[in-house]
């Protein structure tokens, strides 16, 4: 598709020259692909700095109906920002933190600020805004409301949905929905931010919003254990949770392939055990109080633990650069595995009970279907959150691999829906998971989201091809 002048001109005229850009090398950015698995192509970057200029510009394009896809800092991996044309819209400029409100316990910002700056504006009040993820130093709270993002803190706070009181949001006509409220407590109808949230960007453009801020931790503790067997992850976790309460802040599971990735090919990720096991836990505790004796509840724990041969052995982080180095090796075994070749990855749930379970199963069908493929399930599994990715065998050519794409895809979401799972975590569904959700949802959930996509939308300008 391309623009007319004199559309281009009514855009400018919005957003001023530093709200345009139309030259490929300076549009790039904004048309980044996180796993460089498909091109984007836009006529038009455009930049406004204010949600009258969002609502202008927005109303152009449905005049014109030309089409907008949403931008904020491009880390999502499910190809939400992907367009063939038309309007990019990127919230970089939408960066203002309007308002810190230590007592109401709420914050509220426009979405176009990077994850990061918010954490920070909150802990220089004394405050904790709990979402917290790998690519917080550059994804913006517009994208994580937009994809309802989870990370590692969603076992004591919940996912990004959890973390809002109010939004304010463009809609695909241009008028501005004024949902800003702070307040814990509104009955009055339909919860009508929670249709925004996790929407992708197919509803309307989030302009603004209030987030949950909580109590500031002044102690944690951090701990890797090594266990014996995958089936020890969940006996810890419900051990650990069972003492420690809401102190246990977050539990991710790494497995040895996962490890020996990472020690392989990324510098600064170490083993930190002498001897090899073949799963590890990552633990963390926090709390409000100062000197707050967690070391003595996770050493009960692990304690028990040890003796019952559900850990192995155990390491304390006993200063901030070694949290650090423990966190590393679970933040980086994607970039990791992308090193040691070609990998097909599943951002899946099941209950957590079903956990273990489920990777078992998992691992029988993709090594039936390929001796030699290399199961490297990580993550979340407090939350039943389980990164499965694959990684190919040694001794394939990566296009060999990735050629069978589909084919694991379908034996990994089979098992996922077969226990009552979702096929899409945390991520969401962008298009690459959109022929998924058409193959494993019901019809009357596409049809429900349909009827309201059509209503909001009918002219299925706001970033179309998405999610349905
Ligand atoms: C290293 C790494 C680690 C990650 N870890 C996690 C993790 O632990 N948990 C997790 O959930 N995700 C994770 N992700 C995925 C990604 O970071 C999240 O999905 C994040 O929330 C996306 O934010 P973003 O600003 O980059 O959004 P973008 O990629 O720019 O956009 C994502 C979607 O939201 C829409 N959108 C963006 N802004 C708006 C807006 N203001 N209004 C309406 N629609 C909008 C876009 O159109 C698109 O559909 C990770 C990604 C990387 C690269």
């Amino acid at each position: 598709m391309s623009l007319s002048k004199e559309f281009t001109e009514k855009i400018s005229a919005i957003v001023g020259e530093r709200g345009v850009i139309s030259d490929a090398a300076d549009m790039a950015p904004y048309l980044h692909e996180e796993r460089g698995l498909a091109t984007s192509v836009a006529d038009l970057v455009v930049r406004p700095a204010n949600v009258a200029e969002v609502s202008a510009v927005v109303q152009a394009c449905a005049e014109n109906k030309t089409p907008i896809v949403p931008v904020g800092g491009a880390t999502g991996l499910v190809g939400g920002t992907l367009a063939t044309g038309g309007v990019v819209l990127a919230t970089d400029r939408l960066n203002k933190i309007i308002e810190v409100d230590p007592l109401n316990n709420t914050m509220t910002v426009e979405t176009g600020c990077i994850l990061a700056e918010l954490q920070n504006a909150a802990a220089d009040q004394d405050c904790l805004f709990p979402l917290s993820l790998g690519a917080e130093g550059s994804c913006r709270i517009g994208g994580n409301l937009s994809t309802n993002a989870g990370g590692v803190g969603v076992l004591r706070y919940g996912n990004t949905r959890d973390l809002v009181l109010g939004l304010e949001v463009v809609l695909p006509s241009g008028e501005i929905w004024d949902g800003l409220s702070a307040l814990r407590k509104d009955n009055t109808g339909y919860d009508l931010k929670q249709l925004f949230i996790g929407a992708e960007g197919t509803l309307g453009i989030i302009t603004k919003a209030v987030l949950k801020l909580f109590p500031a931790p002044k102690s944690s503790i951090t701990v890797m254990a090594a266990l014996p067997e995958l089936e020890a992850t969940l006996a810890l976790f419900d051990q650990t949770r069972q003492l420690c309460g809401d102190r246990l802040t977050a539990f991710e599971m790494i497995s040895r392939i996962g490890m020996e990735l990472g020690a392989a090919h990324v510098p600064g990720v170490i083993d930190p055990f002498d001897a090899v096991h073949p799963y590890y836990a990552l633990i963390e505790l926090t709390s409000p109080r100062e000197n707050d004796n967690l070391r003595g509840e996770i050493e009960q724990v692990l304690e028990k633990a040890l003796e019952s041969g559900v850990v192995a052995d155990a390491v304390f982080a006993e200063s901030d650069a070694q949290r650090q180095e423990l966190w590393k090796i679970r933040e980086e075994i994607p970039a990791a595995q992308t090193r040691e070749g070609a990998s097909i990855k599943h951002d899946v749930s099941v209950p957590v009970s079903q956990s273990v379970n489920f990777i078992i199963e998992a691992s029988k069908r993709v090594s039936q279907a390929l001796p030699g493929i290399r199961p490297c399930p990580f993550g979340h599994i407090g939350d039943g959150n389980i990164h499965y990715n694959l990684t190919q065998p040694a001794d394939m050519a990566a296009e060999e691999f990735m050629a069978r794409y589909a084919e694991f895809n379908r034996i990994v979401h089979d098992l996922v829906v077969d226990m009552n799972g979702s096929i899409s975590a945390e991520h969401g569904i962008g298009s690459f998971k959109r022929d998924e959700l058409a193959h494993y949802a019901s019809p009357t959930k596409i049809s429900l989201m349909k009827t309201i996509k059509q209503a909001l939308d009918p002219d299925n300008i706001m970033n179309p091809g998405k999610i349905i």
